[in-house]
């Protein structure tokens, strides 16, 4: 059997997304660049952005995996939570 990249195995992953009740939500105006830049380079799913002074975020595509609560609850990460019964993601390949 082939060995597969990272991508590949992400790229099997199911996500059943809750549209309407975000399970992470961001300080958009947050102004710490250094703690800004923690979470921009560290999730994984690439789902954190800044553009024209604001951080963006969506959290469509989320791995679930608390990095960026780690790193940053209460300044840039403003709420963490796990997606409500049956939403999230749903791995393939561990
Ligand atoms: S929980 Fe992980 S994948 Fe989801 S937004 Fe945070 S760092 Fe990214």
């Amino acid at each position: 059997m082939a060995k597969m990249s990272v991508d590949d195995k992400l790229g099997l992953d199911l996500f059943h997304t809750d549209e309407h009740n975000p399970h992470i939500t961001v300080n958009e105006d947050y102004d710490d660049m250094e703690e800004i830049r923690k979470v921009l380079l560290a999730c994984p799913a690439g789902l954190y952005h800044y553009e024209n002074g604001k951080v963006t975020f969506s959290h469509e595509g989320c791995l679930e995996c608390g990095t960026c609560r780690v790193l940053s609850i209460d300044k840039v990460v403003k709420s963490w939570d796990h997606p409500m019964g049956g939403a999230g993601v749903q791995f393939r390949q561990g």
